[in-house]
């Protein structure tokens, strides 16, 4: 389906008109993740390659609730957007296929899923005169960094510095740094500096923090990582420059980092 076809038929009902393009991926994106629960209820010899016309009750509560629609704007809108629900990979396809995109195509480019920030886009530092007017942080410096995750092991990412060009603060991922002073954010960041180079994700920080409550060493908990990254089928950061094993000194510096 081309997407002038998807928005005339949107379009034509009065009830459809008006849906927001927010509510419309919203509703596109729920629907595909919950294939499977439409498919269950529906006869047996029904074909699982093309979309059933009709939504199982309460799949279309579910939608018409989360989506603040009626009931009838639900079965409308299924009826003509289910084919392309049907076609979208699932969510999990989806990452993966965009995992496999910026490898074919990003990577020489110098793009990659993931490009750790500075929470602050504006200086902090109260006694400077770009935090009275405001004035956006321009990006210093872009730095090619391994991220250390869960989930997914070792992947390819880019982190970016912010300079106040006013008093000359340096904002990291996460820390400031101002006359050599490194000043932490408040909070705990969603990715933990553990080396120039390197970020553990909070959830393994938290993961190798519930293994050490049952006496699992530090090292021990780093050389699980490698086993666990040794079995992974691909890796991503061969040729990203920056080494993907974890050492006992990066895994004590990610409790050290969440204590403060
Ligand atoms: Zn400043």
């Amino acid at each position: 389906m081309d997407v002038g076809h998807l928005f005339n038929a949107i379009k034509k009902h009065p009830v459809l008109a008006c849906i927001t393009y927010v509510d419309l991926a919203s509703f596109i994106r729920r629907a595909s993740l919950l294939k499977d629960d439409i498919l269950q209820p529906q006869p047996q010899r029904i074909s699982v390659s093309h979309a059933p016309d009709v939504l199982p009750d309460s799949v279309t509560k579910f939608l018409a609730m989360s989506l603040d629609m009626s009931s009838d704007a639900v079965d409308n809108l299924w009826y003509i957007v289910k084919d392309l629900v049907w076609e979208l990979p699932m969510s999990a396809e989806t990452s993966a296929e965009d995992e496999v995109a910026f490898k074919l195509h990003g990577y020489e480019l110098g793009l990659v899923g993931c490009t750790l920030y500075p929470p602050v886009k504006t200086c902090i530092n109260h006694d400077c005169t770009a935090w009275q007017h405001g004035t956006l942080l321009k990006k210093e410096e872009q730095r090619r960094i391994v991220i250390f995750t869960h989930s997914e092991g070792a992947k390819p990412a880019w982190t970016v510095h912010l300079k106040c060009r006013e008093c000359n603060t340096n904002y990291q991922f996460n820390y400031s740094v101002k006359d050599q002073l490194r000043t932490y954010y408040s909070g705990i960041p969603q990715h933990i500096q553990v080396s120039d180079h390197q970020f553990v994700e909070l959830n393994l920080a938290m993961h190798w923090m519930d293994l050490m409550q049952i006496a699992v060493s530090a090292t021990n908990c780093g050389h699980l990582y490698g086993i666990a990254q040794t079995r992974r089928t691909h890796d991503d950061t061969d040729h990203w420059q920056f080494g993907n094993v974890i050492t006992t000194e990066q895994v004590w510096d990610c409790f050290v980092i969440l204590a403060l």
